[in-house]
């Protein structure tokens, strides 16, 4: 059993409603709601933050380092939204940079058209932006810091993407977390878990207020260490993260993938619950 499934069945006590391959754990809590919201964009990186992330000659800022940063951002953004996966103006991307900071996407910008001016620098704890500028950062920019905040995440992807979209429909609650278990498929090999054989994806209820959907995010991932790259939101889309944009891509594939077979193979949750 994964250190997740300890926190849900073990800890939490939670009941849990089997659909097969893919199955809902009910009534998941939250947390320390209070706490969360004190530390969704105080949290410090882990001791095993990335080595590089506190060097000295790195905290100052670097301009080449984040021209690359901004051309990746409009490269992966202009693939994500080919694949239909960031309909409109949807989505966000950003990487955590050197000096505490995180560039992300700018709001309201169809991700197809993006350039590498369409960013906003923000700083990593606060999720504030740096310098008062024509763009706004991302609406959904404190869930980028929640993860930044309780992972070793150097990037963060956030999409509308199908399949994971009708999971998350379908799991979700409009006011409680609940825990999307997967077991067995192959493609959870992509995820990097130490169990690569099950994981319970948390699915957070789509609050109105984003703060609050990333004090539930901070408060879930700050107690739950062993918890998979990635999240659900219900009735809205996913947020993968990794290493770097590359990884947290290679991840959001995955879930996408595993949602779309939880749907094809009928092994799914069934229907949205109560
Ligand atoms: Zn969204």
């Amino acid at each position: 059993m994964t250190p997740a499934a300890d926190e849900a069945y073990g800890r939490d006590g939670a009941a849990v409603e089997a659909y097969g391959r893919g199955r809902a754990v009910e009534d998941a809590p939250l947390g320390d709601q209070a706490a969360a919201d004190r530390t969704v964009c105080n949290q410090t990186a882990p001791e095993e933050t990335a080595p590089d992330e506190t060097a000295p000659e790195e905290t100052a800022p670097d301009e080449t380092a984040s021209d690359q940063d901004a051309q990746q951002l409009t490269a992966f953004s202009r693939t994500l939204y080919g694949r239909g996966w960031m309909p409109g103006t949807a989505g966000n991307l950003s990487v955590r940079r050197p000096g505490a900071t995180v560039l992300i996407t700018a709001s309201g910008r169809a991700k197809g058209e993006l350039t590498a001016r369409d960013m906003v620098v923000v700083h990593a704890d606060t999720g504030a932006e740096v310098s008062r500028g024509e763009l706004r950062a991302s609406a959904e920019t404190a869930i980028h810091c929640a993860v930044y905040g309780t992972t070793h995440a150097r990037a963060v992807i956030h999409v509308h993407s199908p399949y994971a979209t009708a999971i998350a429909s379908r799991t979700g609650h409009p006011t409680r977390l609940r825990m999307l278990r997967v077991e067995r498929f192959e493609l959870l090999k992509g995820l990097g878990l130490a169990d690569p054989t099950r994981t319970d994806v948390p699915v957070f209820p789509n609050w109105p207020e984003v703060p609050r959907i990333a004090a539930d995010v901070a408060s879930r991932l700050a107690s739950t260490p062993h918890a998979p790259p990635g999240l659900l939101i219900a009735d809205h889309g996913i947020t993968t993260w990794g290493r770097d944009l590359a990884q947290a891509r290679d991840r959001l594939e995955c879930l996408e993938a595993i949602c779309q077979l939880l749907l094809l193979t009928g092994t799914g949750p069934q229907a949205a619950n109560d």
